[in-house]
Formats: C-alpha cells, structure tokens, sequence
C-alpha cells in the first residue's frame, strides 16, 4: 500500500464544461483514482476551479457583474456537473479561498527569498488620453503566432499561446480604440533558466513516462526564458512583497496561481480532515506517488513549470535556497496527458454551438453511459471524434447488448426458477474455466489501469463479458428444466461471473455497479460517491460547495464469493437502450 495523489487539472470557471474537458482531465482519472483505492492504495484525489486571470475578469465585465458574482455561479455549475458523473474527488475546492491565497504568497515568497523569482522592467501599456495604465483584457490586436485579429493583451484565444502585449501586432485600446503607448513598468518573472540543469537531472530520472512527454519536456528545457509571473490586471492573488502587497493594479498571473493548488488543495483537505498536517504524507514522503491528469495543452506546466516552481521552492536551482515553511516538497512521479475530442468532426466550440454541455448531456443520458464511451472510444493517446451514431452504437450494442444483457438474463432467471443464488452442484471443466478467465482479469484489468491504458483495460473487461454471454449460451441453462441441480450450476457460476466482472468494471461504471451490486442481493457501499457539501471558508471567506465523499467503503479489487441462497428478485434493466432516432435530435441541437 502506498500513498498515491491523484491531481486532476482545474477547470475554468468561465463557463459550463462540455463533454471534451471532461473527457480528458475528469473521467480518465477518476477511473484510476478509484481502481487504485479499490487495490488497497490510500489516494487523495483533488482538484478545484480556477477563477482567476483576464478571461474572467472580461466576462464579468461584459455582463455587468463582478468576477466574484461570475465565479462563483460557475463554480458551483461546475460542481454539480462533476457530481453528476460521478468523480470521486476526495476535494473539489476552488482558487478563491484565503487558504489558496496565503499557500500561493508563501511559494511566491520563498521562490523570491532563494532567487529564483526576479523583478524585470518591461513595457506595460499606457492610454496616451489619460495616462493610465491599460490593464492587459483592454488591449487587442493582431496575434504575432497565427494572425487571429482579435488577441488580448495576455492571451490569443485563437491560438491558446500566451502574449505580452507588446508583441501584438497593430496594438488598440478596447476602450476608445486609441493606440496605446508603451512605457517601462516592472513585473516579477520565474528565473526558469536557473532552475534548467535540476529540471534536466530530474527529467532524467522519469524513465518511466511516456516518450513523448519526455522529448516534448526536454525541448522545452533547451530553450527556457524567464517567464513572468504577475500581470497588469485587479483580479487575483496579490505579490505578497512590501510595496506589492496593497497595489490593485497588479495581480500573480493565474498560470502560476492554478498549479499551485494541487498542494493548496491538500492543504485544504488536512485541515478540513481534523489532522492538519496529513497532507504531507502525500507530499513529502518519497514513496509517494503522484500523477497529474490533464489535456495535452496543458503538458507544460506540468511536467516543467509546476516541477521548476517546486524545485525553486525546495532550493535546488542553480542559485540553491532553503526550502519555505512547508518543507521540502515532492515533484510528480508521472504526467498523464489526453488528447483532444472532436465533435462530429469540429473542433469544440461554445460560440459555434458545436457543443454539449455536461449538463444537458446528463439531462438525457446516464453518466455511465457517457463514463463507458470516454473509457472505450475517448482521447486516450489520439485524438478522437464523439459522434451520436457512435455514442448510440457503443450504448446499444455494447454496453445494453453485451454487459446489460448478460447481467438480466442470468439474474432474472435465477430469480424466476430459484428466488435465490442457487447452490450449485460439482463444477464441470467448463465452469472451472470460465471462472478461471473471469478471475485472471483482475490481474490483466488492473495493471492496464495502473499503466494508464484505460481503452485497453475496459476492452479486456468487456472480452470477459463476451466470454460470460457466450458460455451462458452455450450452457443454454433454458432447456435444463427436467435438470435442476445443473440449472443451478450453470446460473450459479454465471452469476459468479457477473459478480466478479462487476468488479472489474467498477472504476469505469461505478453507479451501474452498485445497482449491480444490489440485484445480485448485496447490500451496503459496494462503489462510493462523492457528495456536495456547503462548507465555510477555513479562514474566514464566504461559504462555498466543495465535493468530496467517504471512499474508505467499498469493494476491494478481488473475486469475492457469492453466498449460495442470498434471495433475488427479478430485476430492472440497469442500462437504457436508446432510440436510433436521438441522432437526429442531436444533431439538429448542434445546427440551430
Ligand atoms: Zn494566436
């Protein structure tokens, strides 16, 4: 047994989530989180929204409200979004906590104390009418990477890559359209070039990642700038520096803020837990293990920035140090990127309409159903289209047809001729065997998971299935009427089967797991869920809801053995089958 975190990137609050986001930083980790608690291992599984930075700031001002009033509804529609699927988050919390803000001041403190945040004079816009500072969401121009005319100061949403604002091309203010001038104005940069030779000795050591997070990482390191830290903007964590701390005008940058929360969020979990120090053995013991999950956008902060802002911390760049007051801090053991979702060929997008919010999805279909085509067909290690036809193909024919099947067939007929799980008689060969495939899948199924090769995982637990409708058909128990005793067997061994195979498919379908686990006579937690909880600030902020659940309960990851006479009532089908005509729907939702 090991300690394992598990850290979930945070998803933006600006806005529901769509079925892509989560199918890359949501479900994939989730999946692992619980096989990994259900194999022994103690996890912490945590993550937020994050709510600072421009992009906010410019919908909260579109909309006339603050970026408090903006993030906070988002949250909390986020919140139950991932409550909805399911993801069990030991805590959700969020960036705008007084505990996020004083872990974020303490690393930038310390980062700054051991040398390895400098301050730099650059140039900063100016409104040449007034004389005031142009915060970077009122500058637009001309993205100098891909030529989309609409880039901010900080950021082109065309491109995703992030801008100074000086570098774009024909400069405008978004308040009166003037040109702005640029004059010198002093920001804070992360030195990431005296952090390059420890990131380089560290990457070395990561033989285990996939090779191309490495070559992608390494590349990364050749050709390292110091990378500002804070931004022209009111919204977010102030410079915790003398003369800094009570300015308005200048805020962290939220890149540097949102990593830092994977540890804030620990924080926040001891402390809410009644032992505050508990989170250390998460992130201090060097057996630990910790593996973030995230979009391959996001490789970079991961596997680079967050590692040099933790060896920055820790004092081992070039420039040495101390570690701060938490302590020496662990780097990731490994990085789990996706790729991207398509829909129906296009790239997702909210103001195009090529969309599909967790919400409405989960309005009218089962989590599990989406939880079983993310696992089966998503962006694991390619990109991937969902489209309706192979969503409704993948839940017909697969999940209702194969696993549904298999699991209402044999517990309505021993429902139907024994009331019970029927006491079988002497196994033939046949029985042994099937038995024998089903239990090896714990071994097979597993190490998949652990490896991160969810795709193949579920694919080797639905052969299992295969293997389980096709010994049923083959044992035709039906015509055993005149041969109870063999009946018996047959449907003893094939519930057996299911109930193992439930097992297996827990961390991919944990609600259709413990209805599973209930027909089959079960009681109690057999897959914990996460549950929505209104807590106050630790340090004295406003109430927010955090997810988080008792995941201690539940089935462990081995074969367990039915009781013989447990009672059994027929049962209701677990999975909808669904009409080939939602295609259409669907589809006529995305042109309107
Ligand atoms: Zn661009």
């Amino acid at each position: 047994m090991s300690h394992v975190l598990t850290a979930v990137a945070w998803p933006y609050a600006n806005g529901p989530r769509h079925i892509g986001h989560v199918s890359g930083f949501g479900v994939p980790s989730d999946v692992f989180s619980r096989y990994m608690r259900m194999a022994g291992h103690d996890v912490l599984m945590v993550s937020g929204t994050d709510e600072h930075g421009t992009p906010i700031q410019v919908q909260a001002d579109a909309e006339g409200v603050t970026p408090r009033e903006l993030v906070d509804r988002y949250n909390r529609v986020i919140v139950e979004d991932l409550h909805g699927l399911g993801l069990s988050y030991d805590l959700f919390t969020r960036t705008t906590t007084r505990n996020h803000y004083a872990v974020v001041q303490e690393m930038f403190e310390t980062l700054y104390r051991n040398g390895y945040i400098v301050a730099k004079t650059t140039l900063g816009a100016r409104s040449p009418s007034t004389g005031r500072t142009l915060p970077d969401r009122y500058i637009e121009g001309t993205c100098p990477i891909c030529g989309y005319d609409s880039a901010r100061g900080d950021q082109c949403d065309n491109c995703g890559n992030q801008l100074d604002p000086e570098q774009l091309i024909n400069p405008r203010s978004k308040i009166n359209g003037e040109t702005p001038e640029f004059v010198e104005t002093e920001h804070f940069f992360l030195d990431l070039p005296a952090l390059a030779e420890a990131l380089n000795k560290w990457l070395d050591s990561r033989d285990e990642w996939r090779p191309n997070v490495l070559r992608f990482s390494r590349n990364l390191i050749e050709d390292l700038h110091p990378r500002a830290i804070t931004r022209d903007l009111e919204w977010g964590v102030p410079v915790p520096l003398e003369d800094w701390r009570d300015r308005n005008d200048k805020r962290i940058y939220v890149w540097f803020d949102a990593v830092i929360g994977y540890l804030s969020a620990s924080i926040e979990w001891a402390r809410r837990s009644g032992d505050p120090e508990a989170w250390r053995k998460w992130w201090q013991d060097p057996d630990a293990r910790s593996y973030y999950f995230m979009g391959k956008d996001n490789i970079v902060f991961h596997s680079v920035i967050w590692p040099a802002i933790l060896l920055g911390y820790d004092g081992e760049g070039s420039r040495d140090g101390k570690p701060g007051k938490f302590g020496r801090l662990e780097l990731p053991t490994e990085v789990v990127s996706s790729e991207y979702l398509t829909m129906e060929g296009r790239k997702f997008s909210s103001s195009r309409r090529v969309v599909i919010y967790v919400r409405d999805f989960l309005e009218r279909y089962d989590a599990d159903a989406l939880r079983y085509f993310i696992a089966v067909a998503g962006p694991e290690s390619n990109d991937t289209d969902f489209t309706w036809s192979e969503f409704l193909r993948r839940n017909n024919d697969e999940l209702v047809a194969g696993w549904g099947n298999l699991v209402n067939r044999s517990i309505s007929m021993a429902a139907k001729n024994f009331g019970a799980i029927p006491t079988p008689g002497p196994l033939t060969e046949a029985d042994e065997a099937l038995l024998a495939t089903v239990r090896a899948g714990f071994e097979s199924v597993g190490a998949l998971i652990a490896k991160h090769r969810q795709k193949a995982a579920i694919s080797e637990a639905m052969r299992l299935v295969g293997e389980a409708n096709k010994y049923m058909s083959e044992s035709a128990p039906w015509k055993l009427k005149e041969d109870k005793e063999r009946m018996g067997t047959i449907l003893y061994v094939t519930l057996q089967a299911v109930s193992d195979l439930n097992t297996l498919l827990t961390p991919f379908l944990p609600h259709a797991a413990q209805r599973i686990h209930e027909l089959l006579g079960g009681t109690g937690v057999h897959a914990p869920m996460p549950e929505i909880v209104e807590v106050g600030d630790l340090d004295g902020g406003p109430e927010y809801p955090i997810l988080t659940g008792d995941y201690t309960v539940g089935t462990r990851w081995e074969p367990t053995e039915l009781p013989a006479g447990r009672p059994l009532a027929p049962p209701t089908p677990v999975f909808r089958k669904l009409d080939p005509s939602i295609v259409e729907e669907e589809l006529a939702r995305l042109e309107s």
